[in-house]
């Protein structure tokens, strides 16, 4: 299946209730994750890239990005499929090893920004909305952060693993 691009290519169906903000963001010129303004670049091939997301509550949120722009996961043909699912499940196992959380969340939305990515967020008891989801109701818990040194080993331990 030939991948969809929104870069020359408004999109001309869809609800008529998405606010001027959300439509205006399908447009490829103007997609946050296409053309970032400003990334934390973990980890990056021509395929796709992982990013520190900088959230000041989920100091350690990463996220998982294709380079092209793809609004539905099954856009992606078999081959990119895997590839993407392979650097989900190498960041996932390595926020395993190097932090023990109590659950690693992964999520793919894309209704507000319709470019395939996913979020990888390390979860514990004591964050500030534990056992609800990130964006839910807030609870007792604290941000927490990374030990030190965290982003070096977590930047140098995907890179071996995505090398091959
Ligand atoms: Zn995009």
């Amino acid at each position: 299946m030939e991948a969809r691009r929104f870069v020359d290519e408004p999109r001309k169906t869809g609800p008529d209730h998405l606010s001027g903000l959300a439509m205006s963001l399908h447009v490829g010129s103007d997609c946050v994750l296409c053309l970032p303004d400003e990334e934390r670049v973990i980890w990056r091939n021509d395929f796709a890239r992982v990013i520190s997301v900088c959230d000041e509550t989920y100091p350690i949120f990463c996220r998982v990005i294709t380079n092209q722009h793809w609004v539905e996961f099954s856009d992606l043909s078999s081959t990119d499929r895997v590839q993407i699912m392979h650097v989900v499940y190498v960041v996932e196992r390595t926020l395993r090893t190097l932090l023990n959380p109590t659950k690693v969340n992964i999520a793919s939305f894309g209704n507000v920004v319709p470019h395939v990515h996913w979020h990888v967020i390390p979860r514990f008891e004591r964050d500030p909305h534990y056992p609800n989801p990130v964006w839910g109701a807030r609870t007792e818990g604290q941000p927490v952060l990374p030990p030190a040194g965290f982003w070096e080993q977590f930047r140098a331990s995907i890179k071996e693993q995505l090398a091959a």
